[in-house]
């Protein structure tokens, strides 16, 4: 195949080693595939313990030119378990003519929630009202929004509700701005949004394009999600959007997708995209923010989809014809998170599929695994 990269020959590399890195890992050995793997854990990391190709980068993410050149060696494409691996490492390697999915300008976007969400609305993607807060002038300048409930997030760096501090109307913004969550940095300041559902969606976009069939685009069905404390409890599949009409849902429903495939398009993302969203009483959606790379979320489709979101990305990178986003299955994942892995042998006698990451250490907080349960649908041949 034209531009496609094949197995079994083929190295595929990952930046960083997590769970992410990991289940890639898992559904990509079974194409054939060889894993590279370069990240703070090296053999002892989630993704190190299924590859025995894992480097470890130091202590404050460096990487030397020759711990560059070993990871480099032979790679057909690379790419991401984190979003917020270092943009100037991705343009190291893409300085060695190496793919980079996504590449380093799709995610230096996407590492700024300003940037993103300037984007967003630049493509006609609708986002909730938000302030820029840079500087100590801009913490005095937003008085307006006091009269919301409000959340300050840091533009960089924040992930599972952390860098976050939320404002009750009438609170002081610039008591949250030096907290110990914000420390003074870079924020955006959003209007808590009142809306009916979280959705997220994961768009899958082929890196390759041969003249004149544009990348390939194929879009899961849209994930309901809940979140407790800014982290991902919870995800139902397909989207049920209760507090919805069946009318509203679907029309809330298309423009998710709509809004993702424009995304991925616009910015021209090779690999995964993956949208969270927010969806209105009156079916409008408001996007909240975007990952280029596998989603929490899409756990969901390694138990109930014909392709995983971890094939889909592996087949997105090597420019292969894209699998089949069908549910063969609806589901539900559930997160475990911190010492809910400590009621495991319920779950592992109550007929659930468990996946655990490999983590020794338990905190609170801590992505340690999930468990899908699925039941299949009646209506497929
Ligand atoms: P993170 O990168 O930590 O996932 P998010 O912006 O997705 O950051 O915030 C985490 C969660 O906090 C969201 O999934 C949502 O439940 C809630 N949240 C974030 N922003 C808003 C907002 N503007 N209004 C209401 N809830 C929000
Ligand atoms: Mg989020």
């Amino acid at each position: 195949m034209k531009n496609a990269i094949m197995p079994p020959a083929a190295t595929i590399g990952i930046l960083s080693d997590g769970q992410l890195a990991r289940m890639t890992i898992l559904d990509g050995v079974r194409l054939g595939f060889t894993f590279r793997t370069l990240g703070p854990g090296g053999l002892d990391s989630p993704a190190g313990q299924v590859t025995p190709h894992a480097l470890r980068w130091g202590p404050q993410g460096e990487v030397s030119d020759v711990l560059l050149s070993l990871f480099c060696d032979g790679l057909s494409v690379c790419l991401i378990d984190s979003e917020n691996v270092s943009v100037e490492l991705v343009e190291r390697i893409e300085a060695k003519g190496i793919l980079v999915c996504p590449n380093s300008k799709v995610l230096r976007t996407a590492q700024d929630r300003l940037q993103e969400k300037l984007f967003a609305r630049s493509v006609g993607v609708p986002v909730g009202e938000f302030r820029c807060i840079d500087s100590e002038k801009d913490v005095s300048g937003v008085l307006a929004l006091a009269l919301h409930d409000t959340i300050l997030k840091t533009r960089r760096g924040g992930y599972d509700g952390k860098g976050q501090a939320r404002i009750r109307a009438g609170e002081s913004i610039e008591a949250a701005w030096r907290s110990a969550d914000i420390k003074c940095a870079p924020c955006i300041l959003e209007k808590k949004i009142a809306f009916a559902h979280e959705v997220s969606v994961i768009v899958a976009r082929s890196s390759r394009s041969i003249e004149p069939y544009p990348n390939e685009v194929s879009s899961y069905a849209p994930f309901e999600n809940t979140h407790k404390e800014g982290i991902l409890r919870t995800t139902g599949w397909p989207a049920k959007c209760r507090e919805l009409t069946d009318e509203l849902m679907s029309k809330a429903m298309a423009s998710t997708i709509r809004y993702a495939e424009t995304l991925a398009d616009e910015l021209g993302a090779e690999g995964l995209l993956a949208l969270e969203c927010f969806v209105m009483h009156d079916g409008t959606v408001l996007f909240n923010e975007m990952a280029p790379r596998p989603h929490n979320s899409g756990h969901v489709t390694i138990d109930c989809a014909v392709t995983s979101q971890f094939t889909q990305y592996v087949l997105a990178a090597c420019g292969l014809p894209l699998g089949s986003v069908r549910m063969h299955s609806q589901g539900t994942m559930n997160n475990l998170i911190g010492h809910d892995i400590d009621d495991l042998d319920t779950h592992l006698w109550s007929n659930v599929l468990v996946h655990l990451y490999g983590k020794t250490e338990v905190k609170d907080g801590r992505k340690m695994g999930h468990i899908i349960y699925s039941s299949p649908l009646p209506d497929l041949p």
